[in-house]
């Protein structure tokens, strides 16, 4: 019966090319978007990271109001990208880590968990997101006890977030450092409405039939040892693939990032929140402190192994 072996032919097409799509190892792309602010997109599973793609200019950070310009995060940002966002995690509440997020809230699925601080969420309990607010800050961990997951809806995501702390933005004094206890009322507009609340870190896994196929460790803001670590019985059931951490400021703690990177051990390191985020994404990017970075990159590169990739993102690219 020759008549059928065209389509037996085609149903075994089609089940070696399913095989061998099934047979391929989930891609990560990270796309960074300046400051601390990615997209980590493994398949159908993305993560969105301290949501701010604006670069309002100093003087208007210092004297004027500062609101998303929805304009130009449009023209930056992926929305295919945003539209499949399965957890958003928020390290702390000043407006480089969070500002954008309302107008993003329009974009991402209702149901995505938005992790913060509890500051984070009274400041943006103004704008009536759909999505659901976690204040992380009740069942953080700490270097030394283990935290509460937090799943995403279909649960093939999950992230922890640690007691983590900021360093003094300038002459030893951190600004705008306090904590909000009740919702606002009023839009946060100005500079001081943003204050950081509990500054955290955050370990975020990729699950596949429950298990952890990648896992990252996000830390936007360096801090003092032990703040920011995590218990070393964590890794026994997964290391830490990428570790994203803050490079603003290195002069404040001598042994940052050291501690970090033992724990971690990574297989690539991500040098974030490093450049002038004060200038607009249409001009050439340039590192907020020049040699801040480049000493951190070279203790970086003595300690870790050749194995071990350092990367400094520059915005609007993918790793
Ligand atoms: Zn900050």
């Amino acid at each position: 019966m020759p008549f059928f072996y065209p389509r037996l032919l085609l149903i075994f097409l089609f089940y070696f090319c399913f095989a061998v799509a099934q047979a391929q190892p989930t891609q990560t792309e990270i796309r960074y978007y300046g400051t601390g602010c990615f997209t980590v997109q493994r398949g159908e599973n993305v993560l969105l990271t301290d949501p701010f793609i604006g670069n309002p200019s100093a003087t208007k950070v210092l004297f004027g109001k500062i609101r998303t310009d929805t304009a130009y995060v449009k023209l930056y940002m992926n929305p295919a990208a945003f539209r499949k966002v399965k957890l958003v995690v928020a390290a702390h509440s000043h407006y480089d880590h969070l500002m954008d997020l309302p107008y993003l809230s329009n974009i991402i699925p209702d149901s995505t968990p938005i992790v913060c601080n509890k500051t984070g969420k009274h400041l943006l309990s103004f704008y009536e997101m759909k999505q659901p607010m976690v204040a992380a800050n009740d069942g953080m961990g700490t270097n030394a006890f283990v935290g509460t997951w937090h799943y995403s809806v279909d649960s093939t995501m999950r992230t922890m977030a640690f007691k983590s702390m900021h360093p003094p933005q300038t002459a030893g004094i951190n600004f705008w450092n306090k904590r909000y206890a009740q919702d606002l009322v009023a839009e946060p507009s100005i500079v001081s409405d943003w204050q950081e609340g509990q500054t955290l870190s955050y370990m975020v896994d990729w699950l596949e039939d429950s298990v952890v196929a990648y896992r990252m460790f996000f830390m936007s803001s360096m801090a003092k040892t032990p703040n920011g670590l995590f218990p070393k019985e964590l890794l026994d059931e997964h290391g830490i693939d990428d570790l994203l951490i803050g490079a603003s400021g290195s002069a404040e703690y001598s042994s940052f990032p050291g501690p970090v990177v033992e724990l971690c051990k990574p297989k690539r390191i991500l040098l974030i929140h490093w450049e002038n985020f004060f200038r607009s994404k249409e001009e050439p990017f340039k590192a907020i402190d020049s040699n801040g970075l480049e000493a951190m990159t070279k203790s970086l590169k003595e300690k870790c192994s050749s194995e071990t990739q350092i990367i400094t993102p520059i915005p609007l690219n993918y790793y």
